[in-house]
């Protein structure tokens, strides 16, 4: 499917057009209508597929609105969680490539590094937050970072925080999220464990298989 047909504001378009996308990959063609309505989903799908964008996009564009309805301190409005810091740099890579003409700062956090390089990027101000989650919940218990503003949550490769013994810190991170928000889950694999995160955490989701 054409991006054109998906409704999208024209800053996010044109970043689109400059990174040399035309069409919609089939996980976001189903993905992007249904969270630009504020849908909770739950993605099934490997890295690959295009599922970053599928996500970035529209977290993006909802953004935007609200950045236009309420300018003044920046608040981390989006948070998303992923295993790794390979995986979470990509993320926020995407993030600014995506959403290099909407004036929406993103900044990442991980471990293995000082904090505060990340301290300082923070306290510019952020949008967007991408986070591994010991890094994230330290953060937060040193009250550097807060995420009760929190209106989008993404649980990126779930499954591999369930082999990374990652769970009891993500089950910790969501408790601080408030509950009126969109969440967007997203595993490749369905174990029993993860089924059982994600039916906790998602109201009605609408669900995508690739
Ligand atoms: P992901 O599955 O999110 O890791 O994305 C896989 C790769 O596909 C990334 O390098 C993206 O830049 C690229 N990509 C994502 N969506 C599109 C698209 N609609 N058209 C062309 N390339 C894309």
């Amino acid at each position: 499917m054409l991006f054109e047909k998906l409704n999208l504001i024209e800053p996010i378009q044109r970043a689109l057009k400059t990174e040399g996308y035309t069409k919609a990959t089939p996980i976001q063609a189903q993905a992007i209508p249904s969270l630009l309505e504020g849908h909770d989903l739950l993605g099934c799908a490997q890295t690959g597929t295009g599922k970053t964008a599928a996500f970035a996009i529209p977290i993006l564009q909802s953004l935007s609105f609200e950045q236009r309805s309420t300018p003044g301190r920046k608040q981390i409005k989006s948070l998303v969680v992923a295993p790794t810091r390979e995986l979470a740099i990509q993320i926020r890579d995407s993030f600014v490539a995506y959403g290099r003409n909407t004036g929406l700062k993103t900044a990442v956090i991980y471990g293995g590094v000082p904090q505060n390089p990340q301290r300082r990027e923070l306290e510019k101000g952020v949008d967007i937050l991408v986070a591994t989650p010991g890094r994230l919940l330290d953060l937060i218990n040193q009250k550097i970072v807060s995420i009760k503003h929190i209106k989008h949550f993404v649980l990126d490769e779930a499954d591999q925080m369930l082999d990374m013994g990652m769970l009891r810190d993500v089950r910790k991170i969501i408790t601080y999220i408030p509950n009126d928000r969109q969440t967007i889950f997203f595993s490749a694999t369905m174990p029993a464990e993860i089924e059982k995160l994600s039916s906790s955490i998602l109201k009605n989701p609408v669900k995508v298989v690739v």
